[in-house]
């Protein structure tokens, strides 16, 4: 083989990324290239601390810091879009919060023609990725890379919401992913010992010393190398630098959401106008690319507590904050080791419902920005991110020009949906009725944000429009199917183009209940399980 010739080729470390290197490179057989445009990273000291999260989201250094384009739906703002840039991808900057999702959002991939991910599908490979200590063997995973814990409950706050909860007809359910997700429970998150399991730490750095495993960070994929309808290698830069790799058998691309169908539009796959507005040669019409963009639209709503020691506001600050720091280091405990967001509840917005088809997570502490910094208040408080589960608003991602370096159009055009709309509204009002109910009401005090003088429905759609922001969980963008603006097929293989595949978080159909870091690990398992079938199949045939 010649030495820039690989048999795979994997365009991005990010969740699903790091997962193919792993895998595809495991037995020895195959030589595989990783390339990732941002940093090493899994050095980098904010991505190991869990803490470290407000050091990252807005970080450039390791962060692709995109934003959206101003829509009605934003009040004409830009909404921040942070992405992972470094080895790990997003898994090495996000919130650790762990969820599978629901049954039912795999067995409607299923319905909608995709053979191979209903929730029977998709379940083991969900137990066999993970090691955690909780739930039922059934459903959970002991011994995978990837370690899952509990939240610890650090103060009485957690117990008085549980109980409010309850009272209110929401259920306590430890393991929300496991037979039901229904009802309240400590965060599940990817932390383990204090420290953060990106899939930099869990996936890549065991197979870092395989001979066959070559990674390359600070490349960025500018094309694909095309001969006519294959794809047989990558167009890529190092500092400046043009570079090629070719792949004997396949190309994966796994740059995210938002950098996928960026690449493939770049490599002239994608809608004709728009390619050819921007000056890029067609190689396949694909109409579906960029299209279908989903998230999780996420107003914050906050509120005041009276209580000492029941929000991180009064931790993080002065002695408080020095002592939290030493019991950090020498026995990772504490504040910093755990996930922001430690309690979460999945509700139904109405009656009748056979699953949840709304959540709020919880913070307990406020945040205030200092410049362009995110601080802790010096108030105490907490902030509840409200989600609608399966969003249905859609958007798009599209190149702005032929230039790799330019950022894409990000385009979400949220609250289009009416149910996103009446969704949204009814989960408001739900959080508003836990934060008044007893025992939480008497460590609860004022509402902060939105405010109980915005009641109305078209005042609160108002201030969502102008305040939400996201969850940060785009998906879509290359979806999985096999209708008209499908882009992959249920094998994760580019319509029309072979030696391509794309497997990120790009190819949900739809967006999972919950947020999609354990969705998108799944994927990059489920596709590096594909291919090897695959490669195995062709080598017998
Ligand atoms: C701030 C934040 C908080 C979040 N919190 C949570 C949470 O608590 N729980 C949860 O489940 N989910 C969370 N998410 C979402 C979750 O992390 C993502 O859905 C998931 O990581 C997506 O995985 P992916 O493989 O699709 O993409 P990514 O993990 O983003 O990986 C894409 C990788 O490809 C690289 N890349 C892109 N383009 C190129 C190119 N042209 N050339 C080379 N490399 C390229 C990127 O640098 C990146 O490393 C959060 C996300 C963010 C950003």
């Amino acid at each position: 083989m010649e030495p820039n010739t690989y048999d795979y080729i994997v365009v991005g470390a990010g969740s699903a990324g790091a997962v193919l290197a792993n895998r595809l490179s495991a037995s020895g057989e195959h030589r595989v290239l990783c390339l990732e445009a941002g940093t090493e990273g899994s050095n980098y000291l904010w991505s190991r601390i869990p803490i470290g999260v407000a050091k990252l989201i807005d970080n450039p250094a390791v962060n692709w810091c995109y934003s959206s384009e101003p829509d009605d739906g934003s009040g004409q703002r830009r909404i921040e879009v942070p992405r992972g840039k470094m080895l790990g991808g997003s898994s090495s900057i996000n919130g650790m919060v762990f969820v599978r999702g629901q049954a039912q959002d795999y067995d409607h991939w299923a319905q909608l023609g995709n053979r191979g991910w209903s929730y029977q599908d998709v379940l083991p490979v969900f137990k066999k990725m993970e090691s955690y200590e909780g739930g039922s063997d059934e459903f959970r995973g002991r011994d995978g890379l990837l370690k899952v814990t509990d939240s610890k409950k650090l103060s009485p706050f957690y117990d008085l919401m549980i109980q409010a909860a309850v009272k209110i007809g929401i259920k306590h359910n430890p393991d929300y992913n496991g037979a039901d997700q229904d009802g309240i429970a400590m965060t599940q998150a990817t932390i383990n010992k204090g420290r953060r399991q990106s899939t930099a730490y869990c996936y890549l750095d065991p197979a870092r010393s395989r001979p066959n495993l070559t990674i390359e960070t600070g490349a960025m994929a500018a094309s694909l190398i095309m001969e006519g309808k294959t794809c047989v290698g990558v167009r890529y830069s190092v500092r400046g630098e043009a570079r090629e790799a070719r792949a004997a058998r396949e190309v994966v691309v796994s740059g995210g959401s938002i950098n996928s169908p960026k690449l493939l539009e770049l490599s002239g796959i994608g809608q004709p106008e728009l390619l050819q507005q921007h000056g890029v040669d067609l190689v396949h019409e694909l109409p579906g690319v960029g299209e279908n963009l989903r998230d999780h639209y996420s107003p914050r709503v906050k509120y005041a507590i009276t209580k000492k020691n029941v929000s991180f506001n009064d931790m993080g600050h002065g002695w408080r904050i020095v002592r939290e720091g030493i019991k950090y280091v020498f026995s990772r405990k504490g504040f910093l080791s755990i996930t922001s967001v430690p309690i979460r509840m999945y509700i139904r917005t109405r009656e009748g419902l056979e699953s949840p088809d709304a959540t709020i997570s919880v913070m307990p502490f406020l945040v205030e920005r200092v410049d362009r910094e995110r601080k802790l208040a010096k108030e105490r408080g907490l902030t509840m991110n409200i989600n609608v589960l399966r969003s249905d608003s859609r958007g798009s991602i599209h190149i702005k020009s032929a230039d790799p370096a330019e950022p894409p159009a990000i385009k979400f055009n949220f609250l289009s949906s009416e149910l996103d709309r009446t969704g949204l509204l009814a989960v408001m009002r739900k959080a508003r009725e836990l934060m008044a109910t007893a025992p939480l009401s008497d460590v609860v005090g004022e509402e902060i944000a939105p405010g109980l003088d915005v009641q109305s429905d078209e005042d609160l759609l108002e201030w969502v429009r102008n305040n939400a922001e996201t969850t940060y969980h785009p998906v879509g963008t290359c979806k999985m199917g096999n209708d008209p603006m499908a882009v992959v097929d249920d094998q994760l293989r580019v319509h029309g183009i072979s030696g391509l595949r794309v497997a990120d978080a790009s190819i949900m159909p739809t967006l999972t209940s919950g947020n999609t870091n354990a969705p998108s690990i799944m994927i990059g398992e489920k596709c590096a399980a594909m291919m090897l079938a695959a490669a195995e199949a062709k080598a017998a045939a």
